[in-house]
């Protein structure tokens, strides 16, 4: 099959993008303009229209050229986009599309499923499918932007929130922020990018000396290592301590904030006492904390409190000195958390299949 050996050319960055073209028998600069319509969301060589049309033929002879096939889309009321894209190996995975005030946000996916396993998520039910590459995580940014923003508008923020541990696919994330940051590329600046984990604490550090501007926040989710380790599997390999400890050196090194993520969950995380050892955990720590009210899965068993109760912890770290918002709730109208319509396109796969 000539498919196994084609290059990946998304995941490629100008440099290897001229090294290829010369290869290939071209002029370098070749590989700037490749890179500039693939900035474009291009996904075939035949649009590429300033390049020869042999070397277009000789480009898809041996590359991929990433496409990203839209299988589903879901338009929120408030703007909030929801995009289910098919892979060519036949896995899906989940992009969002956000406006905000301060600019056009997009909340990408690092791997097709996830192994992490946390109780009240819907990416982890059905495992690890694989690791996305670096040009499948900008393609998501590219492609994107090109379908939901009009002319001149551009993608300003990216976070790396949706399906899959980025943590877990580190190379391949490190990449994929070298190749989107590039400012002869799409050029978003790091500082615009975060990046969310649910604490695979050696890599913190890792990231720390790697790319430092850019953003860290952690999926907390519980004061004390009992409590995460009932709804989190990473817990029992990473103790609290060590996941605190890491964040600290990180704010030390990087002099950046960090969040943590914390999903308000009835009677499990949300207790007055549950509060006051978040105070005590968190205090003095360079740090915001961002509190979601749980987004109830099926055959989760969990729930939440209501915003109310979200609002009400918020004020108690705000008095305790600690930083605390509850987070807009964007695209509640078309499933827009958390692996969902994944795993419901699964689901209908499957019911299809029986
Ligand atoms: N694996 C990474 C990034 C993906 S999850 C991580 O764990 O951070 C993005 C965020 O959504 C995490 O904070 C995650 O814990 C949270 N999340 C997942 N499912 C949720 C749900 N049902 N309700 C609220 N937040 C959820």
């Amino acid at each position: 099959m000539i498919f196994q050996d084609m290059i990946d050319i998304r995941s490629l960055d100008i440099k290897e993008l001229s090294d290829l073209s010369e290869a290939l028998g071209e002029k370098a600069y070749r590989g700037k303009q490749i890179s500039e319509w693939l900035c474009r969301g291009a996904s075939s060589f035949d649009e590429m229209k300033n390049l020869p049309a042999s070397f277009r033929e000789k480009l898809k002879e041996s590359c991929d050229p990433g496409r990203l096939e839209v299988l589903r889309e879901l338009v929120s009321k408030d703007g909030t986009r929801k995009l289910l894209y098919g892979l060519g190996d036949g896995n899906a995975i989940e992009t969002v599309f956000m406006k905000y005030r301060y600019g056009n946000s997009i909340c990408i996916s690092s791997q097709a499923g996830c192994r992490m396993g946390c109780a009240f998520c819907a990416s982890g039910k059905n495992g690890l499918a694989r690791d996305l590459t670096a040009g499948e995580m900008a393609g998501q940014v590219q492609v994107t932007q090109r379908s939901c923003c009009g002319e001149g508008e551009r993608i300003s923020h990216i976070v790396v929130m949706g399906t899959g541990e980025p943590f877990d696919n580190y190379e391949n994330v490190s990449k994929f922020v070298r190749i989107i940051s590039d400012e002869k590329g799409m050029g978003i600046g790091k500082r615009n990018i975060t990046i969310s984990t649910c604490g695979i604490v050696p890599m913190i550090a890792k990231m720390a000396e790697d790319m430092p501007q850019v953003n860290l926040a952690i999926s907390l989710h519980a004061p004390n290592d009992e409590i995460r380790k009932k709804i989190m599997p990473i817990a029992r390999r990473y103790p609290i301590d060590e996941l605190i400890d890491a964040c600290r050196k990180y704010t030390e090194k990087t002099h950046r904030r960090i969040t943590f993520e914390y999903a308000v969950t009835k009677d499990v995380n949300d207790r007055d006492k549950d509060i006051e050892e978040l105070t005590s955990l968190l205090k003095g720590m360079l740090c915001h904390v961002n509190l979601i009210p749980l987004n109830p899965i099926e055959e989760g068993g969990l729930k939440s409190p209501g915003r109310r109760r979200a609002e009400e912890i918020a004020e108690m770290l705000e008095k305790a000195g600690i930083p605390a918002t509850v987070r807009r709730t964007l695209g509640s109208d078309i499933q827009a958390s958390c692996g969902q319509l994944r795993l419901s396109a699964q689901a209908g796969a499957n019911t299809e299949n029986q």
